[in-house]
């Protein structure tokens, strides 16, 4: 059975799409069978695995609508050995038909089920919002990864997303769970940045991913080359650390 992952915070720009992109095909290359689902109208994830989002015949988009399958919308990225569920602007128009649609919170998890056993790994890049399109990936989860940088208003951040993901635990999915925080885009020479780290280690405990990622420009140039960073430049010091994240993950599955 695959597990599910959303990638999500509300927040935009935190990292996200650069986490789902590099943990798909770092997961890819230990040898896991993954599918990362873009669920972001910026296409982002889609653009950063080497698949033109403006050439997409099939998407994401159609999948929610019940105009495609998955099978007929899914394509395999180019250069990272993982399936792709692509997303485009197309994808803004879904959250208003998604609302007059029957089962509109779970119509991403309804067509996923039946294809559970072709993957290890799920992972769902969430946009920075907590509509409807958020509501399709946190449904469709067994588990929720939530990237973060370490500032000050993170931390504000973080309380709404939690409270969503508690509310759709008891509404909607009882499999969900937060299964970390990853502190992403981290430096640490900045002082803010230790002491809000050590307060995420105090308040969340083992939710806290072991992993940090860095800043590193790498990481940040391998989207516009339509590769993730993890194959764009394997030896960079960022790449490293999705890789090492991909070990943590797979390890984590087994105590879950
Ligand atoms: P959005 O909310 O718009 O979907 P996001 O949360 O998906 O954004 P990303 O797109 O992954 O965030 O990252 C935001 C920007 O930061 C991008 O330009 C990305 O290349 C850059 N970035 C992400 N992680 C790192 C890192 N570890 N080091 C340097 N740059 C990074
Ligand atoms: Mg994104």
């Amino acid at each position: 059975m695959a597990r599910i992952f959303a990638i999500a915070n509300q927040k935009g720009g935190v990292g996200k799409t650069t986490t789902s992109v590099n943990l798909a095909a770092a997961l890819a290359a230990t040898g896991q069978r993954v599918l990362l689902i873009d669920l972001d109208p910026q296409g982002n994830a889609t653009m950063g695995s080497g698949i033109d989002k403006r050439s997409l015949v099939k998407s994401v988009y159609h999948v929610l609508v019940g105009l495609a399958t998955l099978t007929e919308a899914r394509a395999p990225a180019p250069e990272g050995k993982y399936d792709v569920l692509p997303a485009n602007r197309d994808l803004a128009g879904a959250e208003i038909e998604l609302v007059e649609l029957e089962h509109r919170e779970t119509r991403l998890k309804r067509e996923l089920s039946a294809h559970d056993h072709e993957y290890d790994f799920v992972l769902i890049d969430c946009p920075p919002s907590l509509s409807l399109l958020t509501l399709n990936g946190l449904c469709a989860a067994n588990g929720v990864i939530i990237p973060m940088q370490c500032e000050y208003f993170a931390l504000e951040g973080l309380s709404d997303l939690v409270n969503t993901i508690k509310k759709v635990h008891a509404n909607l999915n009882r499999d969900l769970k937060i299964i970390g925080l990853l502190r992403v885009m981290f430096d640490p020479r900045n002082t803010l940045g230790q002491q809000v780290s050590a307060q995420l280690e105090a308040h969340f405990g083992d939710k806290v991913f072991r992993t940090i990622v860095p800043r590193n420009i790498r990481l940040a140039e391998a989207p516009s080359h339509g590769m993730p960073g993890v194959v764009f430049d394997r030896a960079a010091k960022g790449s490293q650390a999705y890789m090492a994240f991909a070990e943590e993950m797979i390890e984590r599955m087994k105590t879950l």
